[in-house]
């Protein structure tokens, strides 16, 4: 048995202009360019229902609401002894034990009389005339009678029913992507299936005549090994979308635009890698121009060239940069986002916080910067040592970035820096 149901198949396709920009001769800023994406996707994947052990990393397709209260019934926070709290006052009180006891999953079946006392243990539902719980420790007993010391507060030590979440409440939001904790919650809360969207599948192509498709393979002086795509792979993954191999391609136009049909068939997005600016070489993007839409945004970011986002037979493309500096970053920043609207999770925000930094920087107006950057062990930002875009190993050294503004400005050791961590754009591994 599959347990899965598909009952939309048909989301909606995203419209020929989803990624019209204005094309002018000015730089687009990184948060126009956000707004752009976020204004011109929607989920395009289908909805199924799954049972919530096979949900984990799936987004919501609908809200869900809680179909049983947690906790059910009032119950007993911890091991000691139920009473009625206005049957005690002052001073040492000692109850009358009635026989039997209530522990979790087996109710005392019977109602403790005003002034009587019974055992109680942890997650008890308290019997009829219980409200508050005095913790076995604070307590002595020769069996037949428990004494503690008065008063005693109202209702301690005990749980009300639905204090947690109420049945009918709402428990988790549409687009909300499931992680373990959420999957406790949605079976606390008595729900067994849940309207899911499918996965996003996600195409990676790598072009460019220098490559080696395969780690390891032997390499000529010119030949570099291709180093974005299992990166790109990685982080596809790593996000919960369904990654699909689409290889390299070199620098030929009939070969690239096979391979993005044979992604286009496969997948719902595909991301390229090189090729995408404006050069003798660049024959993604001048495929994309001829065939697809091309719309090539000129984002006012460093590390960063021309982003080209097209249609490629109705499915989305994303030409990233070659330098692979240049193409993590534009995926952590602009695919993200793009992906997780495509995917139904919507829009997420990306926490940073404000550190000192542990470096000086003279900044020049008009351009967002994303310095690979990581803390050291007094919680100070300090940056790669070089800003090279060729330096994959500061990628790997750094455990986020240092956001500078679009603004110029002036840093210097001590000054507070926007910290970003790659956890915040959902990296979950290095570092
Ligand atoms: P391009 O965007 O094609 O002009 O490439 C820019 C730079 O990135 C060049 O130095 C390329 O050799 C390099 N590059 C492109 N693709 C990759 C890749 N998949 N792995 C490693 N380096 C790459
Ligand atoms: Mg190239």
């Amino acid at each position: 048995m599959s347990g899965s149901v598909t009952t939309d198949l048909t989301p909606p396709r995203l419209r020929n202009d989803c990624f019209a920009m204005p094309q002018g001769v000015d730089w687009v800023p990184v948060d126009a360019a956000l707004d752009r994406l976020r204004a011109g996707l929607h989920a395009v994947t289908a909805v199924e229902q799954l049972p919530v052990a096979q949900a984990l990393g799936r987004v919501l397709a609908a809200p869900v609401v809680a179909l049983r209260s947690n906790p059910p019934q009032a119950n007993s926070a911890v091991d000691g002894y139920g009473f009625a709290q206005g049957a005690t006052g002052e001073g040492v009180q000692r109850l009358p034990l009635v026989a039997g006891r209530a522990a979790a999953g087996q109710p005392l079946g019977a109602a403790v009389p005003h002034g009587h006392a019974v055992r109680i243990l942890t997650g008890a539902i308290l019997p009829e005339g219980v409200d508050t719980v005095v913790l076995e420790e604070d307590c002595a007993t020769d069996g037949r009678t428990v004494a503690f010391d008065g008063p005693v507060k109202a209702r301690i030590n005990t749980r009300r029913a639905g204090e947690d979440v109420a049945a009918g409440a709402e428990a988790l939001p549409q687009g909300r992507a499931l992680g373990p904790a959420d999957l406790a919650l949605l079976t606390a809360l008595g729900v067994a299936q849940v309207a899911v969207r499918r996965r996003l599948r996600v195409a990676v192509l790598s072009t460019g005549d220098e490559l080696l498709p395969d780690p390891g393979m032997p390499a000529l002086p010119h030949q570099i090994y291709d180093a974005n795509r299992p990166m790109l792979l990685a982080l596809i993954a790593g996000w919960g979308f369904d990654p699909v191999d689409l290889g390299h391609a070199p620098d030929d136009a009939a070969t690239i635009a096979a391979r993005l049909d044979a992604g286009a068939a496969a997948a719902d997005v595909i991301l390229t890698s090189g090729g995408a600016s404006a050069g003798d070489e660049d024959h993604v993007s001048r495929l994309l121009r001829q065939h697809g839409q091309l719309s090539s945004w000129r984002i006012a970011v460093k590390p960063g060239r021309p982003l080209a986002l097209a249609l490629w037979r109705g499915v989305p493309v994303f030409g990233l940069p070659g330098n692979p500096v240049a193409a993590f970053t534009c995926a952590l920043v602009f695919a993200r986002p793009a992906l997780s609207m495509l995917s139904g999770a919507g829009w997420r925000p990306v926490p940073g916080f404000a550190v000192p930094a542990a470096f000086a920087k003279v900044k020049k107006a008009g351009r967002r910067e994303f310095l690979r950057a990581r803390l050291d062990d007094q919680g100070r930002a300090e940056v790669f040592r070089s800003e090279g875009s060729g330096r994959i190993s500061g990628l790997s050294w750094a455990t986020g970035f240092v956001e500078l503004p679009d603004a110029a400005c002036t840093i210097a050791p001590g000054d507070p820096v926007r910290f970003v961590p790659y956890a915040s754009f959902g990296v979950s591994f290095g570092g």
